[in-house]
């Protein structure tokens, strides 16, 4: 990436800041038409929100409610899309909305319906109410006291961060530079400044035109260009908690429509655990690391006890994640963030540079699609249509997949293979050496919480696993990168006092 960020001369069509969901699918989009990307990232890919979302590709079944049938139906055919284009990260999941209240099934059942039929040609599977004892066989776990039956629909489900490493090397292999550790420090119209924490240099990027897709974190970047620019995002912070398997047995998820705070919580199989959330919390400041509030860990808590037979205790919690979502802020402020639209919003500020903001993961490709049309309208770039409808993204392949935790790498996961050392780093956790180092040599990892956080899944599956296995990772990664012990401490030490903050406090 460094070679192709020297040998470019000359202004880039395109550099895009922030390295997310949004950011990435950018630089795809560009590169893809042809125009030159460049994207830069202060931190690792993923680093933000798009490391901490429910790992839904979704049309949102609650944007159906809010009758919102636009937004449903784009989202719906973007999961199809994704699952085209992206078979070994996106999977077909049954959920399952159960019901204690006679009315609950029927009037699920209908909005159900019409959400199948909304995703036309790329239709995931019919939704069917249930009997009491076909819920119980997909839930075995539901809370059976006042249990009547229930509604089963299909929905899209994910892993982020692999997904965003995938799109990093497709847009790499389209032919855009994308760096990583490099913190944008000052923008203007016609390019950007950067440190490039690899060398320690500060350098400079000239572009044709400079998008803003630091998500939740765009504000920061509109005030660089135009230190008197108005808010235009409305932070809200979304938690979930994480506990083994058993309190979710079986292939299927569970989703509650009405929480005691009218929201949607889900209850989801991934990666042989059970991930739980999630809230919806207007903040004001918007941190890099965000930190589960009190009453937010025991507000899942008692949801999930409503509905699980087992109710599952803060001494159960494996993992506990935070991420922030980047609303658009409508004209007038507003305190209730889950009334918000997930829609994005594309600006052309006064500065010059173009913002994007809001969206979700799901939408990301569309949401590419639309700033890339307007960045080239902005300068003057030759017409060049979109082509990533169609366009496969890294790892996807014909072949069956390989078995097991390696079948999200894809056509990868073989040559991972080739690496050796199977066995797994903690008997927790199924990851091996060898993803440390696929990690390090092609994923452009670089420190401990990139291989433990983003590259593999540890810290928010089981952060006292991943503490442990930290020493061995620190080990390899300073053999492949070439850095000295006192390096390997450090990094043991800083991710072990990150990885704390991943644990509930003990009250
Ligand atoms: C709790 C929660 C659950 C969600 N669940 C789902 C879901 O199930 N399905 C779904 O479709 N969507 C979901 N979403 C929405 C989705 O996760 C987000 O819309 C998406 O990840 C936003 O991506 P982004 O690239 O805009 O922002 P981010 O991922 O935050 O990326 C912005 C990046 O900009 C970087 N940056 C900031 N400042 C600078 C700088 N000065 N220089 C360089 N880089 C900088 C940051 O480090 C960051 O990596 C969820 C969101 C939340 C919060």
């Amino acid at each position: 990436m460094r070679r192709r960020f020297a040998a470019h001369h000359g202004a880039w069509d395109i550099v895009i800041v922030g390295g997310g969901a949004t950011g990435v699918g950018i630089a795809i989009d560009a590169a893809s038409r042809g125009y030159g990307a460049l994207l830069l990232e202060q931190s690792d890919f993923g680093k933000g929100t798009s490391s901490r979302s429910t790992k839904l590709v979704h049309g949102g079944v609650r944007y159906l409610e809010q009758g919102n049938l636009r937004l449903v139906m784009e989202a719906l055919r973007e999961r199809g899309l994704l699952l085209q284009n992206a078979p070994h990260l996106v999977r077909n999941l049954a959920f399952v909305v159960p019901s204690y209240d006679w009315w609950e099934a029927p009037f699920y059942g209908a909005g159900l319906k019409l959400y199948n039929l909304l995703a036309g040609k790329y239709r995931f599977g019919p939704s069917e109410i249930l009997s009491r004892e076909e819920t119980l066989q997909r839930l075995p776990s539901i809370r059976t006291e006042g249990l009547r039956g229930g509604v089963v629909y299909y929905d899209g489900q994910f892993d982020d961060t692999r997904l965003l490493i995938h799109l990093v090397a497709t847009a790499f292999e389209q032919g855009a530079a994308l760096l990583n550790y490099a913190p944008v420090t000052e923008v203007a119209r016609d390019g950007v400044k950067f440190r490039d924490f690899e060398s320690g240099e500060d350098l400079a990027a000239s572009a044709r035109v400079v998008v803003n897709a630091t998500g939740p974190f765009s504000d920061s970047i509109r005030r660089m260009a135009d230190p008197a620019a108005e808010p235009a995002i409305a932070p809200s912070q979304g938690v979930h908690l994480v506990f083994d398997a058993s309190f979710l047995p079986g292939d299927s998820a569970i989703m509650v429509p009405h929480t005691s705070d009218g929201r949607v919580m889900f209850a989801i199989p991934w990666h042989g655990h059970t991930l739980v959330g999630t809230t919806d919390t207007p903040i004001e400041d918007v941190p890099l690391e965000p930190v589960a509030l009190e009453h937010e860990i025991e507000f899942i808590l008692q949801t999930a006890a409503l509905y699980l037979e087992r109710k599952p205790a803060r001494a159960d919690i494996l993992s506990v994640f935070a991420g922030i979502r980047p609303l658009s802020r409508p004209g007038t402020a507003a305190g209730q963030t889950s009334a918000l639209s997930r829609d994005h919003t594309i600006r052309v500020e006064p500065s010059g540079i173009l913002t994007i903001t809001g969206g979700k993961w799901t939408t990301y490709r569309r949401m590419a699609e639309h700033c890339v049309d307007e960045a080239a309208k902005l300068a003057s770039l030759p017409a060049a249509a979109c082509v990533t409808r169609d366009l496969p993204i890294h790892g996807a392949h014909s072949d069956e997949a390989p078995p097991g935790h390696l079948s999200v790498y894809g056509a990868d996961a073989r040559s991972i293979l080739d690496f050796g050392a199977p066995q797994p780093l903690d008997p927790e956790l199924p990851y091996t050496e060898a993803e440390v180092i696929w990690a390090a040599r092609r994923e452009m990892a670089r420190t401990v919480e990139d291989v433990l956080a983003r590259r593999t899944r540890a810290l928010f599956l089981n952060a006292r696993a991943a503490m442990c296995m930290a020493p061995r990772v620190a080990e390899l990664l300073a053999r492949e990168l070439g850095r000295d012990p006192a390096w390997q401490r450090a990094q043991v030490e800083a991710f072990c006092d990150l990885a704390r903050r991943y644990l509930p406090a003990a009250l």
